[in-house]
């Protein structure tokens, strides 16, 4: 039983159903990523680091796994490998982005001097960047939909459970008194909703609003080639539309698109490209008029997603409290699961390229197959690393 049906509940079904699984997938609303899955168009954004972070490393395999799933979709109309431009707006990117150019593969990214920029972006720029050729733009609810259409899969629509029991070695998912579904399995992949059910609710999960702007296209704007990226990002077009984003606004949750960030995504546009800004009109659009779409980017204290089994906190605590005294210990002491329980959430920003390998590993923890990625990696998303650095932090 998977609950909630974006892009990680998706990846979670698939992975599942492509080892043998039957899975239930419950979705409150009535069809599949209407939330922050819903977006026309999400970047297949690589934000690295140089150093090697699990991040970093989940992120360059992730990209990977998910290039290769789009290869199922329609091109042009579902994704597009139209390559992504990071701009060095300024010197700290310019350093930032030079160190990344020494750790990397150039077939994977490559610094652009400023004239090969605005030839591989068709627009004029006001410096080089970083090119990642085998980046673009992806529909995420295309690849969602794609994930799904498998016959052990069965989707059911407008339910939203919000208490699951477990009951003779089983999970039943109830709305109140009414029993939904029930399995011996459960994946909780409804975003920072999974800290709705009382046995998830010690997961840091945080909520972070964002909106984007649908700009029409123009005949000045189709020479946009790639996508390009600055302090946000703005894509070539799909659907007559080009996407730019997106604003992030920790403390607001209203689901409504406000004018002021419409004109913040008008002004990061500006700062990506003034030439594009002028090709789209973009000064000659009333605010009011703009199409948009807000929606909830879910994300951890660490920025890593949440992958994996879930434990019951307080017998953790009691079970490895030694490790409150001396966290060099290493106690031969069975973790208290709660059976049967996963979740698969906190995919922030770069939801697109985390998932589908996500997926992949939740199904490998299921399965005691090995792990599709490094041991480290699949521990640095494991829900328990909370538990374990609470407990930790009292041994300091
Ligand atoms: C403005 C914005 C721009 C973004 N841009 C990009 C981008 O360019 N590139 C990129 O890779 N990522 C981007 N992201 C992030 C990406 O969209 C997310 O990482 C991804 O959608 C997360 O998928 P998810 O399945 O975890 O969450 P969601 O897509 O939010 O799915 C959760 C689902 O669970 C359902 N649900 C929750 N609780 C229950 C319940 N109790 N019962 C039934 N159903 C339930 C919800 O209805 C929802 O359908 C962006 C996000 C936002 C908000």
């Amino acid at each position: 039983l998977v609950i909630g049906a974006g892009l990680a509940g998706c990846a979670s079904a698939a992975s599942l159903a492509a080892r043998g699984w039957q899975v239930t997938l419950l979705e409150r609303h009535g069809d599949v990523a209407q939330e922050g899955s819903g977006n026309p168009q999400g970047v297949l954004y690589l934000k690295l680091s140089a150093h090697g972070t699990a991040l970093s490393q989940l992120v360059i395999s992730g990209f990977g796994y998910t290039r290769r799933l789009l290869h199922n979709l329609q091109s042009g109309r579902d994704w597009d490998t139209c390559g992504v431009l990071q701009i060095a707006f300024d010197n700290k990117e310019a350093a930032r982005q030079a160190a990344l150019s020494s750790a990397f593969a150039s077939s994977l990214l490559r610094p652009v001097e400023h004239a090969e920029a605005e030839q591989l972006a068709g627009v004029a720029l006001d410096s080089g960047g970083l090119f990642y050729p085998d980046a673009g733009w992806a529909h995420p609810p295309a690849l969602c939909r794609w994930m799904i259409a498998h016959p052990a899969i069965e989707v059911i629509r407008h339910r939203q459970p919000v208490e699951l029991r477990r009951v003779d070695k089983r999970w039943q998912a109830l709305d109140r008194e009414e029993l939904l579904a029930e399995a011996p399995v459960v994946i909780l992949a409804g975003a920072a909703d999974v800290a709705r059910f009382t046995q998830s609710a010690w997961l840091p999960l945080k909520r972070i609003r964002g909106q984007i702007t649908g700009l029409p296209a123009t005949e000045r704007s189709a020479t946009l080639r790639t996508v390009l990226c600055a302090k946000g990002y703005v894509a070539p077009p799909r659907d007559g539309l080009h996407t730019l984003g997106a604003s992030f606004d920790f403390a607001q949750t209203d689901p409504t698109p406000s004018e002021a960030e419409h004109r913040s995504n008008l002004d990061m546009l500006e700062e990506i490209s003034g030439d594009l800004y002028q090709r789209l009109q973009a000064a000659n659009h009333e605010i009011a008029d703009l199409q948009g779409r807000v929606a909830f980017r879910c994300t951890s204290p660490d920025y890593l997603p949440i992958v994996g089994p879930v434990a019951d906190p307080a017998l953790f605590a009691d079970a490895y409290a030694v490790l409150g005294k001396d966290a060099r210990q290493v106690p031969d002491t069975p973790c208290p699961w709660l059976d049967g329980l996963y979740v698969n959430t906190a995919h922030g920003s770069r939801g697109l390229i985390t998932t589908p390998l996500s997926g992949e590993l939740l199904a490998a923890w299921l399965d005691g197959e090995p792990l599709p990625v490094p041991r480290a990696i699949a521990e640095a998303c494991h829900p328990n690393r909370f538990l374990l650095r609470k407990l930790i932090r009292r041994a300091d």
